[in-house]
């Protein structure tokens, strides 16, 4: 099949990637000039582990190529996706102002019926709205095919190549065969494929991102109380997460979920709800738990280290906001780097492949160090704020000979606060207190 992908971010990229690594022919469209320019040379504009490979096998077996003409890549295209970003506007609610520029070039430019499928994950009624805009600026019949994406980062290849399901939205039955067909490759194993109406499908990814913030931010909401009743969060997690109608997954206490669409989605589905006259009070308050969260662990450095922290230096591990990917979007790094400097700290910041993007999001406001011990040099404290395996099994006496006080804050839980107190460190992990364990 021909494929014109329009996006090329982390889903577009690995969209159109996946296509062309089972036969599709796929012209991955951008506006930004310099990231196809870099796409063409190459380099890939993100990290995601074995993106790399992929694409370049891809490109030059000449199944896969870069391009910032939209018109020219649509032309004798069957299918095109819309995979650009849809961030948050001021109010909470969905920014479509990408979408329907995608969809108005896309009617300027078609030359024959086509089926556009939108990936970027949208409100209930996007896909009508996409139909008329396209409709409205061609002659040429168009089907418009709600398509939402689960990829997580850090394991985007796995997640598009074996999909826990496919998501569907077409009233249409021509529509719903040739996704069908496109997606046959994927979905081998029986892992379902589900078509349903636009709407139901639009919601449901929603209804999802929605689902796991809401575990999250429910655990952290318990390790909070369990650090004030003596619980210890880690063994509560088991007990419950034992009971097959609760699962163990997306239990884990921390410094708040960040990234590209939890927070932004949760405010979406909720200003939809409000657009229609209700409310959705469970999101709103996993919002609100979740912006307490992310300055959790700069409230125990003040617990411990006092209101003013200035002439003191505070060593962050781990500023993407979450392993395996380089995404500093809505980072709970960003808070915790922000409320230390704000109390007149120093902070040095580590991350395997955040450096870059985090120098954007952050400035000079931070110190950046290539190598995570070098950052603990003459800090008060180390803080562990996202769980990169390379983190998980430190060398704590040497944390220790570097640190000019021995504290740690582990914000994700990964050390053993045993062990970590046997060489010599104070321990402040999350929901179990002070010096307990954290495994
Ligand atoms: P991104 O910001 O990484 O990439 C979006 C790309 O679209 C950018 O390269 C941008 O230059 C391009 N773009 C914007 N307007 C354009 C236009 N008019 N013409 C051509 N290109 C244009 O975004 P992303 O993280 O890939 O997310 C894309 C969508 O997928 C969003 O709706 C997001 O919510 C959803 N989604 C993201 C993830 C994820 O893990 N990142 C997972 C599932 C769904």
């Amino acid at each position: 099949m021909r494929i014109t992908v329009v996006g090329t971010g982390y889903v577009g990229l690995v969209t159109g990637t996946c296509f062309a690594e089972s036969g599709n022919t796929v012209t991955c469209v951008d506006h930004d000039i310099s990231k196809v320019e870099r796409l063409r040379a190459g380099e890939i504009p993100i990290y995601e582990p074995g993106l790399e490979e992929l694409v370049e096998r891809n490109t030059n077996s000449g199944r896969l190529s870069f391009s910032t003409d939209l018109a020219a890549a649509i032309d004798g295209t069957e299918v095109a996706f819309i995979a650009v970003g849809t961030p948050q506007c001021p109010d909470g609610s969905c920014d479509l102002s990408a979408v329907r520029a995608v969809a108005k070039e896309i009617g300027n430019a078609m030359t024959a019926p086509l089926v556009v499928v939108n990936k970027s994950t949208v409100p209930v009624g996007t896909s009508r709205l996409v139909q008329e805009i396209i409709s409205s600026n061609t002659s040429y019949s168009v089907n418009v095919v709600s398509n939402p994406e689960f990829l997580k980062e850090g394991a985007a290849i796995d997640d598009f190549m074996k999909p826990d399901r496919v998501v569907i939205g077409t009233d249409s039955d021509t529509a719903a065969a040739l996704m069908r067909e496109l997606y046959s490759p994927y979905v081998r194993t029986g892992k379902p494929l589900l078509i349903m109406e636009p709407a139901s499908a639009e919601m449901t990814k929603y209804a999802a991102n929605a689902m796991l913030a809401t575990k999250i931010s429910f655990i952290n909401d318990i390790a909070r109380l369990c650090e004030i009743v003596g619980a210890n969060v880690s063994k509560v997690r088991q007990g419950m997460g034992s009971d097959r109608r609760i699962g163990p997954h997306f239990l884990f206490p921390g410094v708040g979920y960040g990234g590209s669409c939890f927070p932004k989605d949760v405010r979406a589905l909720s200003a939809l709800a409000k657009e229609h006259g209700t409310t959705l009070d469970i999101l709103d308050a996993v919002d609100a738990v979740n912006d307490r969260q992310k300055k959790f662990l700069a409230e125990k450095v003040v617990e411990r280290f006092g209101e003013d922290l200035s002439g003191r230096v505070f060593a962050i591990w781990g500023l993407a906001f979450k392993p395996r990917t380089d995404d500093m979007r809505e980072a709970p790094s960003i808070v915790i780097a922000e409320e230390l400097v704000r109390r007149g700290a120093t902070v040095h910041g580590h991350d395997p492949e955040a450096i870059t993007n985090a120098r954007e999001e952050l400035g000079d406001l931070i110190e950046y160090f290539e190598h995570p011990y070098e950052a603990v040099s003459g800090a008060s404290a180390l803080l562990l704020v996202t769980e990169w395996n390379e983190y998980r099994r430190p060398e704590f006496d040497r944390l220790k000979d570097l640190l000019i006080e021995p504290v740690v804050f582990d914000g994700r839980n990964i050390w053993n606060a045993e062990m970590t107190v046997k060489h010599g460190l104070e321990y402040h992990g999350i929901g179990s207190g002070s010096s307990q364990d954290g495994d």
